[in-house]
């Protein structure tokens, strides 16, 4: 094929491509020339998760009358002009590329009205083109709105995820800039449902509560300086925002949210940062809720980087990482007090002594009513029969070949780990993987068997969302439901939980609920049963005992009995396995027995 240039509907539309991404995009960028423009008051409004119509109004500055076209030029753009510029941007947009490629893919309506000018204007575009535009009375500010994107980019349309997930991408990201704006007051809406609105009062912990709602903001404190004498080899950092108290935390990292000069950036290494300063203070596994603000000369960052400007980089990128550190980790040492810490049971510490202390008073009587008979097994005698009925039946094809040996429970080791003893050596089990292995095989056969019982709660329960998870629950209702959580949706952003899965109802409701959603949320949703099995799963793993419980022998026994029922016992259902074996052959190889007299 001969090299050509190609035409430039198809160049500005690949080139679209790179910016606009999603509907989020969009709002990101006209968010962003918002900002810009000094409004005060951003107001978004959404129908059909933003693939039929994104409007977003201003009380900027506005556009001059004869300037409008010339701002959906690509590279056309008021906040740069030499490329020395580039190096200490203060503005979040430089580029001049985002109305050009939001107009290139769709139906784009732009009314403004610059300081200054009596009227206003008002273009409309498609496909890039200018088709309409009449001098209109508006107020200051500007309005764009657009609508039908992507109608002529089809592979785009396809990719598009159902409505719920744009929705909650757009959800995100306002939340996101209202955190990082506290001045301006943001209102997004979705058809006439208002999703968030904040007051733009200057405040963020006030941004903070209208965002996560006021109970979890109350678990959130405003990062404080460590004190420390300036150093003037370094940049002048500031580290501002606030981070949640380890016991507010996440399965994921969603939510930390970090700005860097105003900026919402993704950055793997200051996320670390983050989560580093709260070592020990949370279990594996689980991250932390934070809204951190850095600062720092322009010059010491450079923005251009990618064209959605969503990354960073940072000419001295370890200061940037230890002063995030350091600020948080002091942070939370001096609300030590408040972080109740973990109280990981590890040989030798204190609590465990105590803990084991308190179990050898468990008496047989207790154990008895517990419907466990421990017999009077000494070490090195396969005393269990419990299930000797199931084995001396006669093997006919109904009867499930057993796939773990009986097993004798001799103790747990770092309140993590079950010691049993079989008829072929020693074996290690993991009692969290053990547990959520048992429950979610009963879980999916009551669910299977249509009888999924829920365990209605004493009383009904407020849970307060985030707006994002909001509409995802909304849109998940029925499967919620199915598996056994009595939800609704109860004022603008919380739901009632009015009832949970009985097979998990022993542990906590809510910490069950926000697991449920966590999978939701993360989880590329496919359809129909897998993904409640997802669910299930995640909700088998939230309920089950952790590690660092101490578990009576009783609990041990009837944990191991449980997973030998079991159709496949040897891993979690996460694919993890629960058990180490440690064979009667390699014990003694490994203590040089084999062979000897
Ligand atoms: P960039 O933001 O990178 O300059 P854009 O394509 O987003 O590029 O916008 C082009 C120009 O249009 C901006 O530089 C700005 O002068 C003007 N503009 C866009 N949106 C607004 C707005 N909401 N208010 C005022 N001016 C705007
Ligand atoms: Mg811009």
């Amino acid at each position: 094929m001969a090299i050509r240039i190609l035409p430039p509907e198809v160049a500005s539309k690949i080139a679209a491509g790179e910016v606009v991404e999603r509907p989020a995009s969009v709002v990101k960028e006209l968010i962003e020339n918002a900002l810009d423009a000094a409004a005060r008051h951003i107001a978004v409004e959404l129908v059909g998760g933003g693939k039929r119509l994104i409007r977003v109004s201003d009380d900027g500055i506005g556009i001059l009358s004869d300037e409008v076209e010339l701002a959906f030029h690509r590279y056309a753009t008021s906040k740069l002009s030499r490329i020395e510029d580039l190096h200490h941007i203060t503005t979040l947009g430089f580029r001049g590329e985002a109305l050009a490629a939001i107009a290139a893919v769709s139906h784009l309506t732009l009314i403004t009205r610059a300081v200054g000018e009596p009227m206003g204007t008002r273009l409309h575009l498609e496909a890039g083109r200018v088709v309409q535009r009449e001098a209109v009375g508006a107020p200051q500010g500007t309005v764009v709105s657009v609508e039908n994107l992507f109608y002529n980019v089809p592979a785009r349309l396809k990719f598009l995820k159902q409505e719920s997930t744009e929705r909650a991408h757009i959800s995100a990201l306002v939340s996101r800039y209202a955190m990082a704006y506290p001045h301006v007051r943001f209102v997004l809406t979705h058809g006439h449902q208002e999703v968030l609105h904040t007051t733009g009062s200057g405040d963020l912990r006030t941004v903070l509560s209208e965002v996560y709602g006021v109970e979890t903001a109350s678990q959130m404190i405003a990062i404080e300086r460590p004190e420390e004498p300036p150093r003037s080899d370094l940049p002048p950092i500031t580290v501002s925002g606030y981070v949640g108290l380890p016991n507010l935390n996440r399965s994921n990292r969603n939510q930390i949210v970090i700005f860097v000069n105003g900026r919402w950036v993704q950055d793997a290494n200051l996320t670390y940062a983050i989560v580093q300063a709260y070592h020990t203070m949370l279990m594996v596994g689980r991250y932390p809720v934070a809204v951190v603000m850095i600062t720092l000369p322009p010059e010491e960052v450079d923005v251009n980087v990618h064209p959605t400007k969503a990354e960073v980089r940072f000419r001295r990128p370890d200061a940037v990482f230890s002063a995030v550190q350091r600020a948080v980790r002091h942070t939370l040492v001096q609300h030590a007090g408040t972080a109740p810490i973990r109280a990981e049971l590890v040989w030798g510490s204190p609590e465990w002594a105590a803990r084991r202390e308190r179990l050898a008073q468990v008496t047989g009587e207790h154990l008895r009513q517990m419907g466990i008979d421990l017999g009077v097994e000494s070490p090195g005698q396969y005393t269990h029969q419990a299930a000797s009925s199931e084995e001396t039946k006669p093997a006919s094809p109904t009867v499930r070949r057993r796939s773990l040996p009986p097993l004798r429970v001799v103790g747990q080791v770092g309140a993590t780990y079950i010691v049993a003893e079989g008829p072929s050596g020693l074996y290690l089990i993991d009692q969290h993987a053990a547990h959520e292995r048992v429950l979610y095989e009963r879980f999916m056969a009551e669910h299977a068997a249509h009888s999924l019982a829920t365990q209605e709660l004493l009383e009904a329960v407020a849970v307060e969302v985030l707006p994002e998870q909001m509409t995802l629950i909304e849109e998940n209702l029925e499967m919620l439901h199915a598996v056994g959580f009595l939800v609704e949706p109860f004022g603008r952003n919380a739901v009632r939980l009015r009832g949970v899965p009985a097979l998990v109802a022993g542990s906590d409701p809510v910490g069950a609920l926000l697991a449920a959603l966590g999978e939701i949320e993360c989880g590329e949703m496919p359809t129909g049963s897998t993904a409640e099995e997802k669910l299930i799963a995640r909700v088998c793993k939230q309920a089950a005992v952790k590690a660092g419980q101490v578990l009576s022998h009783a609990e041990m026994e009837a944990l191991i009995r449980q997973l030998e029922a079991c159709q496949a016992p040897q891993t979690c259902p996460h694919g993890r396995p629960t058990m180490l074996h440690l064979s009667a052959e390699e014990l003694a190889r490994q203590f040089g027995r084999l062979g000897a007299i």
